[in-house]
């Protein structure tokens, strides 16, 4: 009997009878990070690491019942032991990694390798049985190095300025705005935030974070903004909040933008490959040091990373159907 299955709710503990992830409302849910197709409402009990309280309750309410550890503390339900650690992919990520009668578990959550600068670095946890996500598990999705994308955004800041022109940044309100706004060089200008991007700060605020820029808000004289950067969710694309801030350029920052044609059909201006997740190289690299002789692959390319993982490399690979996807919301 596998120690973690998947049933109708979600991925599921039989021997310390709670969930991790869940997408049905359970009792105990053991929560890897903010994102809402991991962390969705009507659990009994949360439990997740510290700083993903304040995110659930700007998500979920003020009045869930939940409980926060620290990356490394260890507890038990019903004789499974469990544990959190850095999953490198947004602030408050965790694996969550369990061990009953000798054998040791991990799932990833999301995660990238990468240091981001913001969220705690990814932390490699040696397992017996590794569920890794693959939301870029083909071999396409190569990353340049984010340092060197950071500085292109800011020439393209820059340059935007000096012709007169506004700068929009699209990135998901929690995790990739936090990432630009920690590497934007604040010489240029004014750095502006649209409401979603700033509540989360504001909750992460109330922990210790603090991250530039104002809270662009709807009484604000809108045409004494110039060169200034926006930063906004992609949903934010083409509303009239942002025409009042024109002339401007917008660009996506999403993984999905290495792809030739992504940025066409988002109607955007530019796109700028950057991602809070592992590409190609890094989850063939994660999947081999973790040590584990069983590897379950899902959210995203399963099939072909499975495949992949079963002629490449002496490991027992099979796919794991789950509802994790951060598909048009979270657009990594
Ligand atoms: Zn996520
Ligand atoms: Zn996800």
């Amino acid at each position: 009997m596998s120690l973690l299955t998947v049933n109708e709710n979600g991925l599921y503990c039989r021997q310390g009878n709670f969930y991790i992830d869940p997408w049905r409302p359970v009792k105990v849910a053991l929560i890897t990070h903010g994102h809402s197709d991991h962390m969705r409402w009507g659990m009994q009990h949360y439990i997740c690491h510290q700083h993903t309280i304040p995110i659930l309750k700007l998500r979920l309410g003020i009045d869930q019942s939940v409980q926060g550890v620290e990356y490394g503390e260890s507890f038990e339900i019903n004789g499974v032991e469990i544990s959190y650690h850095p999953a490198g992919h947004i602030i408050g990520s965790s694996q969550i990694r369990l061990s009953y009668r000798g054998e040791v578990w991990v799932f990833t959550g999301d995660y990238k390798t990468e240091p981001d600068g913001v969220s705690q670095p990814f932390e490699l946890v040696p397992c017996d049985h590794f569920i890794s996500e693959c939301t870029f598990g083909l071999p396409i999705y190569q990353f340049p190095k984010s340092s060197n994308i950071y500085s292109q955004i800011n020439d393209w800041w820059r340059s935007n300025a000096q012709d007169g022109y506004n700068t929009v940044l699209y990135g998901y309100a929690l995790g990739k705005a936090q990432n630009i706004l920690a590497h934007l060089d604040q010489s240029i200008g004014d750095i502006y935030l649209h409401g979603a991007v700033a509540n989360v700060n504001e909750a992460l605020a109330t922990i210790g974070y603090s991250f530039p820029g104002v809270h662009l808000r709807s009484d604000m004289e809108k045409s004494k903004i110039e060169g200034a950067v926006i930063i906004a969710p992609p949903s934010a694309n083409g509303s009239p909040w942002l025409r009042k801030l024109k002339p401007y350029r917008e660009a996506m920052c999403s993984g999905w933008m290495q792809l030739r044609g992504a940025r066409r059909r988002r109607s955007v201006d530019k796109g700028f490959p950057l991602s809070d997740h592992c590409d190609w190289r890094q989850l063939n690299d994660a999947v081999i040091a973790t040590g584990a002789q069983k590897v379950y692959l899902t959210h995203g390319y399963e099939d072909n990373f499975s495949r992949w993982i079963s002629e490449n490399y002496v490991l027992e690979a099979s796919v794991l159907k789950t509802l994790y996807n951060d598909g048009m919301e979270d657009v990594e």
